[in-house]
């Protein structure tokens, strides 16, 4: 009944969502803070009626506040029902294992070998440097590579590679290959690399509404990129589903990244939890990786992630652990609110590292 294709499939594990009580939630890097009133506002006067037609299949006004925010132009930016549906689109727009491998880092967003798989797309991982910092030098090796695809923040470690970096291999790194950059994580502290599409075409960057604009359940993802890019997105998802992205979405987000203002202090105000939260981990032992991220990666010596991950279950809070190799040391931890952190540091000393 199964076709070959499904059963060779593994699918990716999304993080726990429990429904059985009340958790504090930090395992999938959700921002703590609400939208933008401004999307609250909207939703209180939208009116219903608008639903009875389809939505803009070309994300008109949403591209425009897009281009806007980010000094492009409106051609230069795609919308998706999540970053991951742009990712899975660039997948199978630019990437094609005839011209060789899929080059990206060896711990990664864990979805980059899930779409190869669905799109028969062989890969190559590229190993991290010492620190954990992804070794752009490394890149794009010996012999021939279809493409690079990387987080800047990386995940699960959070790390940033500045642009600097970025800029050296997209010079060394042949023209016609597409580069994706994955931004989901850009507004806690990063540097775009969006400036450098205009001198780049081969470089595509992916944003989202989920993390940086508390907005995970709307699925909203944007990417920016030369003309040609776009319209080869569009050409996807026109092959696809022409209506990826519903009207309230596209009007909600639009309100989102319209309000630079409130969500530049609602991530600052990240960040600075961030720090104080990093300070604290590594006072009762814990190695920390430095995050440009809302997470950190961390681990302490004699006790597995795994461990960590399920005393702070029975105690009622969520984090990530992970059961590969090189990272089993390790736990994610979404940086929420600062009583919640206090709450998650006060058993961390009392029943996780006593
Ligand atoms: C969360 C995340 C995404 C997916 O974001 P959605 O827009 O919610 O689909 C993509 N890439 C990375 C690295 C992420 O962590």
């Amino acid at each position: 009944m199964l076709t070959k294709r499904l059963r060779n499939l593994t699918p990716y594990v999304a993080g726990e969502q429990p429904l059985d009580k009340k958790y504090i939630k930090l395992n999938t890097n959700e921002n703590p803070y609400p939208p933008s009133p401004a999307v609250k506002e909207l939703l209180g006067r939208y009116d219903a009626d608008h639903l009875r037609l389809y939505p803009d299949p070309l994300f008109t006004r949403l591209r425009k506040t897009i281009a806007a925010r980010f000094s492009v132009k409106p051609e230069q930016v795609f919308a998706g029902n999540g970053s991951d549906e742009i990712l899975s689109f660039a997948f199978f727009a630019f990437f094609d294992s005839a011209d060789g491998p899929l080059l990206f880092p060896e711990f990664t967003y864990s979805f980059y070998p899930v779409y190869c798989d669905f799109y028969g797309i062989e890969y190559g991982r590229i190993p991290l440097a010492e620190d954990f910092s992804i070794d752009s030098e490394s890149y794009p090796g010996p012999g021939k590579s279809c493409g690079i695809v990387f987080p800047n923040p990386n995940a699960p470690t959070g790390m940033f590679l500045p642009l600097v970096k970025i800029r050296e291999l997209l010079e060394r790194y042949p023209g016609d290959r597409v580069v994706v950059i994955d931004e989901a994580y850009i507004d806690f502290g990063g540097e775009s690399a969006v400036p450098l599409i205009n001198q780049y075409g081969n470089l595509l960057i992916v944003q989202t509404c989920s993390k940086s604009y508390s907005l995970a359940g709307l699925r909203l993802g944007y990417a920016l990129g030369n003309e040609e890019l776009i319209k080869a997105l569009f050409a996807v998802k026109d092959s696809f589903n022409s209506y990826t992205v519903d009207t309230l979405a596209q009007k909600i987000a639009e309100a989102a990244i319209a309000d630079e203002d409130y969500y530049g202090k609602v991530n600052q105000m990240v960040v600075r939890t961030r720090e104080y939260f990093t300070g604290e981990l590594q006072k009762i032992g814990f190695d920390v990786l430095p995050s440009m991220a809302n997470f950190v990666l961390a681990r302490k010596k004699g006790i597995e992630g795994r461990t960590i991950y399920s005393r702070l279950k029975e105690e009622g809070i969520l984090v990530r652990h992970f059961d590969k190799p090189g990272l089993k040391d390790f736990v994610r931890i979404t940086i929420g609110l600062p009583g919640d952190m206090e709450i998650l540091l006060q058993k961390l000393r009392e029943k996780v590292v006593p």
